[in-house]
């Protein structure tokens, strides 16, 4: 998964960051896709904060969709 506002020139790299689905609790696979530099920020940190706390996987994403 990609994260974060960077300019396609950035370097890009892996982080193995353990993201869970906040509903079933689903890992997201694969870790984090990032900037080089942005992953050394404060925004960083709190866009990854904001993603923790909110993620849904795309079962409970479309399960979520079908309710409304
Ligand atoms: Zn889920």
């Amino acid at each position: 998964m990609k994260i974060g506002n960077f300019p396609d020139s950035e370097r890009r790299i892996r982080l193995e960051i353990e993201i869970h689905c906040t509903k079933c609790g689903k890992q997201v696979p694969g870790g984090i896709q990032t900037g080089e530099k942005y992953a050394q920020s404060a925004e960083f940190q709190h866009d990854l904060k904001e993603l923790k706390e909110n993620y849904l996987c795309g079962i409970c994403r479309d399960k979520k969709r079908v309710q409304k």
